[in-house]
């Protein structure tokens, strides 16, 4: 594959011919890239079947009392059901499970959150964090005297072994005995019977296996056919593609410090009608650091969205954020299409649940649009979406309407999903440097409130007085923001937010 590309993608065929397994990270990139063909056609509607359209004389075998299909955010989620509440919990992944494609970074104080579930211990949390920064930061560019770099301390000051902290807890999964892991076994379809589902596999040697569970929990992440299903073909309206690599040998980089956003230009129109391009810079363990280049996009924008594409544009665009040196070394690249989904209601219209079935992670898409941190999202909600599970299990309500109960939707979430509209470029309505000037204008009125406005915007803990307030700060600063609102989001879409504000406000986090 990758002879293939070099002449479309010159320089990911360079750099990832030098790197060690560049052609298998290649065929996940292309794999991840199907995402974009499987949005345009017509959803085949058959991972969930009834019950009758079980092949007759399937041999069904592992009873298990929940099934999760994924093996990132599902090893977290299934090591608390297994070690905690004792269920017989079996996961598969179509690769090897607890073998992240990225990083993470969080906060210490939401790790704690890790720690409440009763199965982390501290020590296994801080033995996972192999760097903690002084503080971070946010800039956006303008080409005038009132460009603001907004320091935020306490948000995403930790960098997180992504695989250490999964390999912990599928270590807690497989030291219960009856609990499974299989590994290099795709999820195929599943059946629905009165009170189990019957899940369909494909093992790595292509046999078919059929198991019998009580739920099935699918953590198969953007590209979950089940979400596809449940959500009639749409199961996102926005997304944020975001490549990047874990690299040592630059020449510039701080490693006490964390850029949270950072963009170098305005709009670029290379690939498309605009796409308003961000950086993240992130030191590592030892002299490694973390690039990431991304951009927020609706879901129907004529913009190249392929990670593909956007590989090729990093490895362009690297040396006017980071400078490689003479040793320069990629060890691994990073990339992902982190979805997101704007619910146009007082709470969650989004469909996360069928019967006896329940969507975590990115499949169920709850996760933060502006900020993007799904991992981040999972572990705030952990406590409560094991024990939500462990009740449902134990009361024996599994319905559609009981497991959607159990979800990580937060209306403060739901509600920043608005501001993400704002960072994506559309040209029809924005001038080049709109994304930066409006975010520039943000920070400045950040940088004029007490330090908790800015850190719980970025940790998505924001409470909607505070929020109120920084709205109102930069439509008085930026009256532009106004006609933006109308031009961006459109009648339909300024309802819709105020709708979400509107469900915020009834709801308990407000
Ligand atoms: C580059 C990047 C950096 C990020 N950084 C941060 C960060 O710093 N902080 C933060 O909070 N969040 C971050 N995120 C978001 C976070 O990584 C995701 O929200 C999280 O990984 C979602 O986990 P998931 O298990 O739901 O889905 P995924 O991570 O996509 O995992 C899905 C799993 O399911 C498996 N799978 C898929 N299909 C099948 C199938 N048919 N059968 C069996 N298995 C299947 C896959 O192999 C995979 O292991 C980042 C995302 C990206 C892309």
């Amino acid at each position: 594959m990758l002879e293939e590309i070099s002449s479309s993608h010159p320089l990911v065929h360079r750099y990832f011919s030098d790197l060690q397994g560049g052609e298998e990270y290649l065929q996940r990139i292309v794999g991840l890239d199907r995402y974009w063909e499987q949005i345009h056609q017509v959803p085949a509607d058959d991972s969930i079947l009834p019950g009758s359209a079980l092949p007759e004389g399937a041999a069904v075998g592992g009873d298990c009392d929940i099934f999760y299909a994924g093996g990132t955010l599902g090893l977290l989620h299934a090591a608390v059901m297994a070690e905690r509440y004792g269920y017989r919990v079996l996961l598969i992944d179509r690769h090897v499970s607890g073998k992240s494609t990225r990083d993470w970074n969080i906060s210490r104080q939401e790790l704690e959150k890790l720690e409440e579930t009763g199965i982390f211990t501290a020590e296994e949390i801080d033995d996972v964090i192999v760097r903690r920064y002084r503080t971070g930061w946010v800039e956006f560019f303008v080409e005038n005297s009132n460009r603001k770099r907004l320091y935020i301390d306490n948000v995403l000051d930790c960098a997180v072994d992504a695989d250490r902290l999964l390999g912990i807890a599928k270590r807690k999964i497989l030291s219960e005995k009856e609990s499974v892991i299989l590994d290099r076994t795709t999820f195929r379809r599943c059946y629905k019977f009165q009170d189990h589902v019957v899940v369909e596999v494909e093992n790595h040697e292509g046999k078919t296996l059929f198991f019998k569970t009580r739920v099935l929990v699918d953590v198969m992440g953007i590209l979950s056919p089940i979400a596809m299903q449940l959500n009639k073909g749409r199961p996102q309206t926005h997304v944020c593609p975001t490549v990047g690599t874990i690299a040592s040998g630059f020449t510039d980089v701080d490693y006490e410090t964390g850029e949270i956003l950072a963009s170098t230009e305005a709009a670029d129109t290379s690939a498309g009608s605009g796409r308003q391009l961000i950086w993240e810079g992130f030191p590592a363990e030892g002299d490694d650091y973390i690039t990431y280049l991304f951009f927020y996009d609706a879901l129907d924008s004529d913009n190249d969205k392929t990670l593909l594409g956007l590989f090729e544009t990093y490895f362009r665009k690297l040396p006017a954020y980071k400078k490689p040196g003479k040793h320069f070394r990629i060890h691994r690249p990073v990339f992902g299409i982190i979805p997101a989904y704007s619910h146009s209601g007082f709470t969650r219209t989004r469909e996360i649940a069928d019967d006896n079935i329940l969507l975590f992670g990115d499949a169920a898409s709850l996760g933060s649009p502006l900020t993007f941190c799904g991992f981040g999202s999972m572990v705030r909600n952990l406590p409560r979406l094991t024990s939500g599970l462990d009740s449902a299990l134990g009361a024996g309500c599994l319905s559609r309407t009981d497991l959607e109960k159990i979800s990580a939707f937060e209306p403060n979430v739901a509600s920043m999903a608005n501001l993400m509209k704002y960072m994506c470029f559309d040209a029809r309505t924005d001038s080049p440097g709109f994304v930066n000037e409006l975010m520039n204008e943000v920070m400045i009125v950040l940088d004029g409130l007490p330090g908790r406005y800015r850190e719980t915007m970025f940790r998505d803990e924001m409470r909607l007085d505070d929020f109120v307030a920084v709205l109102l700060k930069v439509a008085w600063r930026y009256p532009r923001v106004l006609k933006a609102t109308y031009d961006k989001l459109g009648i339909g879409g300024s309802l819709s937010f105020i709708r979400n504000l509107a469900g915020w406000a009834l709801s308990s986090t407000k």
